[in-house]
């Protein structure tokens, strides 16, 4: 068991503990997940701290025999400080953060979709950052992410298809192979939007025209398809905090 480890992380999710301690998650590109005690009142502990969404090289020290490990020493890269400004960015990364952690997929490309969507977060909007990051995570999670054709038939679609949902499956379908008698349904127009984002990547998808209505319907259709997808796991669309700004989730 290793002591000591170096390497490139983000933290992606902060949680309190008992005596003002803190868990910290990383996300690493080579490690996947690793739980970063911080302690609060045991001052004689020296640990640093990093905030939450700060990617950087991480030194780290196994704790014990345990699978936690102590912040020795980070050398920042990115703070992403500006996530925090807007509660609709904060909500969104939080999600981004949980979805990671749900789905158990990890490696660089999780790394650097998350990563990006972060950097993505301080710049547009959290809608338009968080399909970018729907339509590039899923896929890497091997699940859902063909818009070409359908994952059960292996059916191509048309071009004028309207998709449906297996509830299943927990993926979206041709109609033929819809489950939910319509109850999700993705229109064709919407769908090629999405396969141009999945084209154009993350970055180059903020410059593509779209009104504000049909992106926050797509962006609505993705929570929605999360909901079915990970049925009572992503606990934020489970709460409902999502329904101030997406009304009838
Ligand atoms: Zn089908």
């Amino acid at each position: 068991m290793e002591r000591m480890s170096k390497g490139l992380a983000i933290a992606i999710r902060s949680e309190k503990r008992k005596d003002s301690d803190r868990m910290l998650t990383l996300l690493s590109p080579d490690m996947g997940l690793v739980k970063v005690i911080s302690y609060g009142a045991r001052k004689s502990i020296r640990a640093l701290k990093a905030p939450l969404y700060s990617e950087g090289i991480f030194s780290l020290e196994r704790i014990g025999q345990s699978d936690f490990w102590t912040i020795k020493d980070v050398d920042v890269i990115s703070t992403h400080e500006r996530i925090s400004e807007t509660l609709e960015s904060s909500m969104a990364a939080a999600l981004f953060s949980e979805i990671v952690i749900t789905s158990r997929s990890f490696g660089p490309s999780v790394y650097q979709t998350y990563c990006k969507a972060l950097d993505l977060l301080e710049s547009f909007g959290a809608e338009a950052s968080a399909i970018a990051f729907f339509v590039a995570f899923l896929p890497l999670t091997g699940f859902i992410g063909d818009w070409e054709k359908c994952p059960v038939c292996g059916n191509e679609y048309s071009d004028d298809e309207i998709l449906g949902f297996s509830a299943s499956e927990g993926v979206p379908v041709c109609h033929r192979c819809d489950t939910m008698s319509e109850a999700l349904i993705l229109p064709p127009n919407a769908r090629h939007y999405i396969k141009r984002v999945q084209e154009v990547g993350m970055e180059e998808a903020m410059e593509l025209g779209i009104s504000d209505m049909q992106r926050h319907r797509i962006f609505r259709y993705f929570l929605r398809l999360l909901k079915l997808s990970y049925p009572g796991k992503l606990k934020s669309l489970e709460s409902g905090v999502w329904d101030i700004f997406v009304e009838d989730l």
